[in-house]
This record gives structure tokens, C-alpha cells and sequence, in this order.
């Protein structure tokens, strides 16, 4: 299903404290219905803690939180419409599917009929059909994971909150089920808010990624929007790998960095002013060195990465990540082109030892 432009989660200035840590920094943050939207950070940036308070195992010290249009702030997890599905899939080890499934509604207390027609549904949905009786310690990992999603979709919740569910499984299995939970997303119309520090699954599977640091949002955008556009070096060295130069504007549409001046499409940065000047590996071209080269360096070292070689070119004194389909040997004297509209100019936020 296509998200509506309807608010579904509003969060206006949370903050949390755990004592004199500052978990959430005046959060501001808006999911519509039905979209599929990842909070992305490095370990201990907020996300599980921002999750959580979607969720009611945690409250906001400061700030509201609405959910289908009620304010929940101080409302305890059950009687919110959400469903969580954690990383370690916590189902119960003496029940078979069915009952784990089944369980929040027996609480209820639904008529069976009802009941075994919802378990049922929900199993065909995330492709267990013959599963009910199984015993949960026979599944792999990612059929765990799949009851621990059935589970958390048969009552139907107006949001699935899920909390790195992925991260227990190997390579081939997580890719396997990436693919599972966005179709899911789409036949489900449930909005779901997801949390990982992958930002290769982040891109793959988001309508919208949230990028936190240090408790704060650094920026909400499309995947395209983030790899592309990132708004400052956190992001752009976050999100894929970056080569974050430190350079000086000469004027608008040029900029200086690793010794050579370059055109570029920024603007408004001012005269002779210190920036960080961003260029992806893959943007960068690598040839035999000749006179069309804008840089000229040496290779230092050259990895095959599955697709395409990454290698590391010395420039002067700066070290350039680049990505090609062949490879360079160690010690070849290369030319190196970059397009303008590829340099990407941020303000200057990082001391020059950062990096
Ligand atoms: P990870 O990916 O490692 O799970 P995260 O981005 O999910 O990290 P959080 O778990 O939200 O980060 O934690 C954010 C910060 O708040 C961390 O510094 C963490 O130590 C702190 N924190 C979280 N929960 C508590 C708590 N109950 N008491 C004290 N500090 C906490």
C-alpha cells in the first residue's frame, strides 16, 4: 500500500534523560500512514530509545506523542495501537506457532473460531502456512522471526514498531527476509517504524530514514535524498562510504581541495571560507594517468569487494577512497576526474584532526 499524507505517529519535542545523559534531544518527528520509516544511527545515538517511547516502555521527559490522532504520552504500551517485534524474537519455548501466535489473543479472550481464522491469516502472511503446530525451538532463525512477526501482526496494530529484527540472522537469510518484510509492508498497509544501524538495509527497505547522532536528528529524507543530499558529514560519512576532504571556497561554483581547484554547483558558502567538500568513491574516475586528470596520485592499496575494486589513491597528502570495475595494481600512477554536480560542499563542522 502507498502511505497517505495522514499523520499516524506526531512527535514534538521529546526529549529523555536517564540521569545526566541526554538518551533524545528535542525530537521532532512526523510518520504518516502507512509508510515504512527507519531510524537509522550508530550504537548508543537514541534509536531503541526513540523506538521504546513509540512503543510505552518508556516515557518522554519533556515533549507529546500522538498516535492515530490521541495523545499517548503517558499511556502504558497495551493500550497503544502499536506491536514490536525485537531483535531476539522472545517467543514463548513450551508454546507451539499456533499458541505463541495465539497468545495475546486468548488474553483477550476471542471466540476460537475467530481466533484460529486470525492465526491463520497471519501465518499465510509472512509464509508459514503449515507451521501452527510445530514446536518454535524446531524453526531457524528467520522462521522464528517470521511467528515473532505473525504474532505481532494478528491483532491487527495501527503501527509495527521493529526493533533491529534482523540483526540475529546471517547474511543470506537477512537479505532473504528484507525483501519478505517490504512486501509484507505493502500487502499489510500497517506503517511501520524500524530501527537499525545497517544503513544498506535502511536504504533498501525505507520510504523515509531518519538519521540520528548523539540523540539529535541529523536528517529526515528518501533514501535517494540522504545518499545524495546529505545535509552534513555525519551523514554523508554514515551513510556508504565518503571521501570528507577538508577544503576552502574560492567563490560560488568553486572550491579548492587536495591542491587543485574544481568547479562545483554550491553556492552561498562565501569567499575564501574553510568547508568540508564530500565526494563518494563512486564518483570519483580512475584512469591511467594522463593529462585529462584533475588529481594525479598513486595507488596504495586495491580490494576486490564482490562488484567492483576499492582501492585507496594517494594524492599529494590526502588519501582518496575510489571504487572502480577494475582494478589499479599498487604502486600505478593514476588520474583522477570528479563531475561538479558529484562535489558535494557542507559547512564546516568538523575540527581538522576529525578525520
Ligand atoms: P544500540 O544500537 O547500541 O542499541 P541505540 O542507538 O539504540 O544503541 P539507545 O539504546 O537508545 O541507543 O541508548 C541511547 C543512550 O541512552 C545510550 O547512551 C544509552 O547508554 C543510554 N540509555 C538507554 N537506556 C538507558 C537506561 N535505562 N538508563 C540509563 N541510560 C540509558
Amino acid at each position: 500500500m502507498q502511505s497517505e499524507n495522514r499523520p499516524i505517529i506526531e512527535i514534538k519535542n521529546v526529549s529523555k534523560f536517564f540521569g545526566e545523559k541526554t538518551a533524545l534531544d528535542h525530537i521532532n518527528l512526523t510518520v504518516n500512514k502507512g509508510e515504512f520509516v527507519t531510524i537509522l544511527g550508530p550504537s548508543g545515538c537514541g534509536k531503541t530509545t526513540l523506538l521504546r517511547l513509540i512503543a510505552g516502555f518508556q516515557t518522554a521527559s519533556e515533549g507529546s506523542l500522538c498516535i492515530a490522532g490521541k495523545e499517548v504520552t503517558q499511556t502504558p504500551p497495551h493500550k497503544r495501537p502499536v506491536n514490536t517485534v525485537f531483535q531476539k524474537y522472545a517467543l514463548f519455548p513450551h508454546l507451539n506457532v499456533f499458541d505463541n501466535i495465539a497468545f495475546g489473543l486468548k488474553l483477550k479472550k476471542m471466540p476460537k473460531p475467530e481466533m484460529e481464522r486470525k492465526v491463520k491469516a497471519a501465518l499465510k502472511m509472512v509464509g508459514m502456512t503449515d507451521y501452527e503446530y510445530r514446536d518454535v525451538n524446531s524453526l531457524s532463525g528467520g522462521q522464528q522471526q517470521r511467528v515473532a512477526i505473525a504474532r505481532a501482526i494478528v491483532n491487527e496494530p495501527e503501527v509495527l514498531l521493529l526493533d533491529e529484527p534482523l540483526a540475529a540472522l546471517d547474511l543470506k537469510m537477512r537479505k532473504d527476509m528484507q525483501m519478505e518484510l517490504k512486501e509484507m509492508h505493502k500487502s499489510l498497509g500497517i506503517t511501520f517504524v524500524y530501527v537499525t544501524h545497517d544503513q544498506e538495509e535502511a536504504l533498501t527497505l525505507s520510504d523515509r530514514i531518519v538519521v540520528m547522532s548523539e540523540g539529535k536528528i541529523q536528517q529526515i529524507g528518501t533514501p535517494t535524498d540522504i545518499y545524495n543530499e546529505p545535509v552534513n558529514s555525519f551523514v554523508a560519512d554514515f551513510i556508504g562510504e565518503s571521501n570528507i576532504l577538508n577544503g576552502t571556497m574560492i567563490r560560488d561554483g568553486l572550491v579548492n581541495f587536495c591542491g587543485h581547484d574544481f568547479e562545483c554547483v554550491d553556492k552561498g558558502f562565501g569567499e575564501n571560507k574553510p568547508v568540508d567538500v564530500v565526494v563518494r568513491p563512486e564518483d570519483l574516475y580512475i584512469f591511467p594517468v594522463s593529462d585529462a586528470a584533475q588529481l594525479r596520485g598513486v595507488v596504495q592499496s586495491c580490494i576486490f569487494k564482490g562488484v567492483h575494486y576499492e582501492m585507496t589513491v594517494l594524492c599529494g597528502n590526502y588519501e582518496l577512497v575510489v571504487q572502480d570495475y577494475h582494478c589499479f595494481p599498487v604502486g600505478d600512477e593514476v588520474g583522477l576526474l570528479v563531475k561538479p554536480f558529484d562535489i558535494h560542499i557542507m559547512k564546516k563542522e568538523r575540527t581538522e584532526n576529525t578525520f
